[in-house]
């Protein structure tokens, strides 16, 4: 991708109603732009950063056996009524047509998984099984200050899992758990992405989040000293004690929930008559998890931990490309490398544009990709091409023909 043609641009200053770090970094580097508050285009850079979230997400849930599908956004306002939420979930968006009907904008989508699995499994033969989906979601969030962080609408994966058994479910769970590890893990925040307890609403005693840490989190959590659980302060009791290993000690900090995953029960399935007959002909009602994580919030988080002064630092796993190719004045040699990168499926986008040295060093600092190549007159007269590091002070030289198998590797 040469930079000239890219439509978006860096700006000096992101809007002045945009308090969050996570936003004025991507919105200055050109990755997001602010519609209202809780709204983001997604523009080129930040949607090659999505898609590859996305992509690692796709691949630890089909690792555990999930069929992914495509769920509507706009949901018949019966199956909300159904479930009791129509008139008790406060964040959902509910619109209306020309003919006074009303509808829901999905803020999650059980009232629709629910009926549609009704249609398709009928023998407990078919059991277990999960689906999931990566699509937006829209909530009435009122307090929108976080950034891409707490999106009105945002993209979610949701998978949701159906069992015979509660030993079925709790199995699921916790390969899913070890999922979401693995997620955080290649995302680049699992060092500082806690296993959370929570509260358990329906089914059981506590529901699970991921909470990475960040001074930007709107949570805090007690982090314990002895096996590294965390619990959610709004469910602490007086005298905290770790729910696993029963430690009292511990640490506090602020965090941010990436994804959580629940054990639902029989909560959207009773509803719905959503049974089976068991293998002694006895009807059961089917036992759900589901299991959420928020791409714009994980993009967020990793801007939140990961940035200088000058900009964002992406990890190699998310980063939109992987090169940043940085010519100053006109060189034929410029164009070769870039070409010779494209040929071997390097990620790069080239600073071709007529601007400053200046211009490009604090254009590709903001942007962060993890590796920046300066070919110059002054890097050929010392024998090749300058190579760096996002985050090192300094680059080094190495000649030209071993740039693309140094950056391949
Ligand atoms: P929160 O407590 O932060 O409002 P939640 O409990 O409402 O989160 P869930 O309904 O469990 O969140 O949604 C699953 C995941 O979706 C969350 O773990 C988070 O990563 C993401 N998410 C939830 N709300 C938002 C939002 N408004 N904007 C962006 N991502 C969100
Ligand atoms: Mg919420």
């Amino acid at each position: 991708m040469k930079q000239s043609q890219l439509f978006t641009k860096t700006q000096k200053n992101a809007p002045k109603d945009e308090v969050s770090l996570n936003a004025q970094l991507l919105i200055r580097a050109g990755f997001v732009d602010k519609l209202m508050a809780g709204v983001y285009t997604i523009l080129p850079l930040g949607l090659r950063v999505m898609k590859k979230i996305e992509n690692i997400i796709r691949e630890e849930m089909d690792a555990i056996g999930g069929q992914e599908i495509f769920m509507p956004a706009l949901q018949p306002k019966e199956n909300w009524e159904r479930t009791g939420r129509w008139g008790t979930m406060d964040d959902l968006y509910k619109v209306k047509d020309s003919s006074d009907r009303e509808f829901a904008l999905g803020a999650t989508h059980e009232e629709v998984i629910s009926p549609l699995v009704k249609k398709f499994i009928n023998s407990y033969k078919d059991l277990p099984f999960s689906a999931y989906q990566i699509q937006s979601k829209f909530r009435m969030e009122l307090r929108a200050k976080s950034g891409i962080l707490r999106g009105r609408e945002f993209m979610m994966k949701d998978l949701y899992s159906f069992h015979l058994t509660q030993g079925d479910l709790d199995d699921y769970y916790e390969k899913a758990k070890g999922a979401y590890k693995k997620i955080f893990d290649r995302i680049g925040i699992g060092e500082k992405t806690f296993v959370t307890f929570a509260s358990g609403g329906s089914f059981s005693k506590y529901s699970h989040e991921f909470q990475t840490l960040t001074e930007a989190g709107e949570d805090v959590i007690y982090i314990c000293n002895k096996c590294n659980l965390a619990i959610n302060k709004e469910i602490k009791s007086e005298t905290p004690q770790c729910p696993d290993c029963q430690g009292k000690d511990f640490r506090e900090e602020k965090a941010v929930e990436v994804g959580n995953i629940f054990k639902l029960g029989t909560k959207y399935s009773a509803p719905f008559n959503l049974s089976v007959d068991n293998k002694k002909g006895e009807k059961i009602t089917l036992i759900m998890g589901c299991y959420g994580i928020g791409l714009q919030r994980l993009m967020g988080t990793v801007v939140e931990i990961s940035n200088d002064e000058k900009g964002i630092i992406w990890p190699e796993s998310i980063a939109p490309v992987k090169v940043h190719l940085i010519s100053l004045g006109k060189n034929e040699e410029a164009e070769k490398i870039y070409r010779d990168l494209q040929e071997k499926n390097v990620e790069v986008l080239y600073d071709d544009r007529d601007v400053s040295a200046g211009e490009k060093f604090a254009d590709a600092d903001l942007i962060g990709l993890p590796y920046r190549v300066v070919i110059s007159e002054k890097s050929l007269k010392g024998g090749g091409v300058e190579i760096k590091k996002r985050p090192d002070p300094k680059g080094e030289i190495i000649s030209t023909d071993k740039i693309v198998s140094e950056v391949s590797k």
